[in-house]
Order: structure tokens, then C-alpha cells, then sequence
């Protein structure tokens, strides 16, 4: 198995939600595809006279509920995840139609732009886009094929990914991440930070500041979606909750539940931020980018402990990026390809990996928190209710929230040595049990709740 060279930042990609691989991957495609496309030769880029954005597999069956066509045409116009208005989507939805400069040419886009493509099944990425430039006639110019593999990670057909950096640490699983801290006497953090450095080129400081960014962006997603009331766009008609939650939270400093509260109702902020097509970070998807945000809000924030400093919360953030690298290394933390377990399942994950370091534990109690909180997301289906992103999912990032706490305290109450299921175990049956797992039950829309609720 080849040695983990994934930057931190490409896990935690800021964007619009509310989905990675089916807004922040297919926005990006079409960005890349057009800024390609203009380096076509003049003779080809003179006979295009359309566009054209086809989706298969999962980006058909729930594109339409996670804002698929919103994102490309946004990607067509130029726009790329990390730096696009908070409410692209918003402005998208009030988008008729425009055009595209190709070479000169104006290329008129829309909604007829983008084909669901129900029929045909994708041999290659249950997440497939195609992307074509045709001419008067409608034949095809120029075409390229991307899959939007999870986490808004693009793949292209026939093209290799880039060549890495060499990094200062190899390991491809968790045991030899353990063994490289044994040997070296570093901390999980230090090892992430040097491999870091050499992959970006970026100082430890410039890096720093990055993890302070992501961070910021988190804490917005939660700060906005409490503050927010009403119906989440799409016809299911479900009300934000997240600010009810909150002020319950308020209103008892003396109940005994108000730190489970805490999570709940940061989880949903962030969750309903995610499901109103607006910015948050990925971790490690969009679909599971309440569940970390609610843990670093309610640690810094709600419930702040003498004795954590900004630094120690910007190591947590590393822990909680090798968790997620490693299921996606090892697995995938694609709902179209092992169900809901890679995203909710592997954000509780991270999240229990944050708990483990913030609170200063070794290494071992952070992979056993962030095994803990996996295995008991194992199986977990992928089922949107008519393929938007909000039931189950918004209930479903709290509970990875409160999970993820409940993890690291079982974790850090273990006699060391007593944990009997390593991380890269609860990874490998991840992966196994996605593989096995039906179709319907990885973000078709076909099964499970998405069958059986009719709103
Ligand atoms: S059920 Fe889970 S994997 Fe599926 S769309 Fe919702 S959050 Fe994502």
C-alpha cells in the first residue's frame, strides 16, 4: 500500500454544501474542465456550439436534491469551492440562463445544460460526470470523464494523479503511524506537521494560520445556523432546529444533559448551515461537516478547560485529518460507495480523534477513541429522503457528535492495552461492509428511510 501524501487541506475543503462529491467535486470539474477546455486548438474551440454536463450513477439518482446542477453551472461560470460566495447557491437558484466565453464564442449555459442520466450505469465511479463540447450539430468536440470519488476529491479519466513530495514519514495505516511515534518519540501531531510541511512547501507558521482558517470557517457554519430559523430549501419543507436546541441549552445552566445539548444543537447548526447550500468545511464530506465543527465549538466555547490553547486546538484539528485520511486511504468516505459509515461514521471518528489530542492523550487513546466511535457507525446506510441532504442526515451528525464524545471518554478510561480492535481493523470492515452493502443503500435515494418516508 502506497504511503498517505493527502494534505490536511484537501481533506478539510471549504465550499458550499450540501454535499462534496455532489456539489464541491462537480463544481470543481466544471471549473477545471472549462479552464482546460480554453487551451484547446482555435480550429476545434471555433465550431463549439454547446456544453453539455452529464451525470450517472448517484449524481443522477440524488443530484437534483444535492444541488448538482446549481454547482456545475456555478463551476461553469468560474466559480471554484473555496472562494465562491457563501450563498452561491442561493444566487444560482435564481439563475435562468447565461453564457460562457470559450475563445472568444459565447457559449449560452442553463439547466438544460446538465442531463441526469438514470439509464446508463457507470463502470467505473457510482459518482460519474461526463463533460462535452459540441458543435451546431450536436456532435461531440471534445469530451472528458471525471468521478467524484468523496470529500470533493475529482479524479480524471486516464490521468494519473500528480506526482507527491516525498515526505519525511511514511505510513499507510494507522499501526505504522503508531510504530513512526514509538521510534521517533514525536507526537501524532509533529509527525502530521513535518509530513505537512513538505507536501505544501509551507512553513509551520503559514500552516498554522491555515488550520486557524479552517477553524474560523467551522465556527461560522455553527454560529450562522443558530441564528437561523424557518424551512430549509427543497420540497420536504423540514424546520431548522438548531436554534430552538440552543436556547433550551441557554435556559437550564443546572441540567445535566447541557453538554449532549451543546453537541445537538451545534451539530444541527453547522448540518442546516451545510443543508442551506452554504459554506462549511469538509470533514471528511459535506454530509458529515456538523459533526467536528460541533465538537471544536462546544470544547472552545461552551465548555472551555484550563489548560487548552489555541495551539492545542489547531493539533486536535491534525489528529482528527489523519483519522480522516486514513478511511479514505484505506476505505472511502464516499456515501455512493460504503454508505453513510465513511461520512457520518468517519466524522464521529475524527471528531473522537479531536477529543483524544485536545485533552493532551498519547497516541493510543486517540486511535481507540476514533475506533470506537467508527465501529459503532459500522453498517450505517446511505438514505436521504428524496435525495436531499437533510433527513437523516441532520439528526444523523448530532448523534455522530455526541457519539464521537461518548467514544473518548470510553477511550480514555481504558487500561492501556485492554482495546482489542485497532483502528485500521474498524477501517477494514468499513470497507468490506460497504462493498457488500446493496446499491440502494449508497445515496440513490432507493432505500432505507428514502423508501419508506414519503413527505
Ligand atoms: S445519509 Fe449520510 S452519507 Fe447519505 S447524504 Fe446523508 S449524511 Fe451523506
Amino acid at each position: 500500500m502506497s504511503p498517505i501524501s493527502t494534505s490536511v487541506f484537501e481533506l478539510f475543503k471549504i465550499g458550499p454544501g450540501p454535499s462534496s462529491s455532489h456539489t464541491i467535486g462537480p463544481m470543481l470539474a466544471a471549473h477545471d474542465f472549462l479552464e482546460d477546455a480554453r487551451s484547446l486548438p482555435p480550429d476545434l474551440l471555433a465550431r463549439v456550439a454547446s456544453l453539455e454536463v452529464r451525470l450517472y450513477g448517484s449524481l443522477a439518482a440524488t443530484g437534483r436534491g444535492h444541488g448538482t446542477v446549481r454547482a456545475v453551472l456555478a463551476g461553469l461560470l468560474g466559480h471554484r469551492p473555496e472562494t465562491c460566495p457563501p450563498d452561491i447557491l442561493d444566487a444560482m437558484s435564481r439563475f435562468d440562463s447565461g453564457a460562457v466565453s470559450l475563445d472568444g464564442r459565447q457559449i449560452v449555459i442553463s439547466e438544460d445544460t446538465v442531463v441526469f442520466d438514470y439509464l446508463t450505469v457507470p463502470d467505473h465511479h457510482p459518482n460519474t460526470i461526463r463533460l462535452r463540447l459540441k458543435d451546431d450539430s450536436g456532435a461531440v468536440l471534445h469530451e472528458r470523464e471525471a468521478y467524484s470519488v468523496g470529500g470533493g476529491f475529482i479524479e480524471w479519466q486516464g490521468q494519473a494523479p500528480p506526482e507527491r513530495p516525498e515526505v519525511p514519514h511514511h505510513y499507510s495505516n494507522m499501526t505504522e503511524l503508531l510504530e513512526i511515534i514509538a521510534k521517533t518519540g514525536l507526537s501524532l501531531p509533529e509527525v502530521l506537521m513535518a509530513n505537512e510541511m513538505a507536501l505544501t512547501g509551507l512553513s509551520r507558521q503559514d500552516i498554522a494560520g491555515k488550520l486557524e482558517h479552517v477553524m474560523r470557517v467551522m465556527e461560522d457554519a455553527v454560529e450562522r445556523g443558530l441564528e437561523e430559523e424557518g424551512p430549509l430549501p427543497g420540497p420536504l419543507g423540514l424546520h431548522r432546529k438548531a436554534k430552538a436546541l440552543f436556547e433550551r441549552y441557554r435556559q437550564d445552566p443546572q441540567m445535566q444533559d447541557r453538554p449532549i445539548l451543546a453537541l445537538c444543537a451545534c451539530a444541527f447548526a453547522a448540518s442546516e448551515e451545510n443543508a442551506a447550500g452554504h459554506t462549511i468545511v469538509t470533514a471528511p464530506t459535506a454530509g458529515g461537516s456538523g459533526v467536528l465543527p460541533a465538537v471544536l465549538y462546544v470544547t472552545k466555547n461552551l465548555r472551555p478547560t484550563a489548560g487548552v490553547f489555541r495551539k492545542d486546538l489547531r493539533e486536535a484539528l491534525l489528529a482528527a485529518a489523519v483519522v480522516g485520511m486514513l478511511a479514505k486511504h484505506n476505505a472511502s468516505v464516499s456515501g455512493a460507495e460504503v454508505g453513510c459509515q465513511g461520512e457520518v461514521g468517519v466524522a464521529s471518528a475524527m471528531a473522537a480523534a479531536f477529543l483524544g489530542q485536545v485533552y493532551g492523550n498519547p497516541a493510543h487513546v486517540i486511535e481507540n477513541a476514533a475506533e470506537t466511535a467508527l465501529e459503532h457507525h459500522l453498517g450505517l446506510t446511505c438514505d436521504p429522503v428524496q435525495g436531499y441532504v437533510q433527513i437523516p442526515c441532520i439528526e444523523r451528525n448530532a448523534m455522530g457528535a455526541v457519539k464521537a464524545f461518548a467514544a473518548y471518554q470510553i477511550a480514555a478510561a481504558e487500561v492501556p492495552g485492554h482495546h482489542m480492535v485497532g483502528l485500521d481493523q474498524a477501517i477494514k470492515a468499513m470497507a468490506e461492509t460497504g462493498r457488500d452493502m446493496c446499491a440502494k443503500y449508497k445515496e440513490t435515494a432507493q432505500g432505507g428511510l428514502a423508501a419508506s418516508v414519503r413527505c
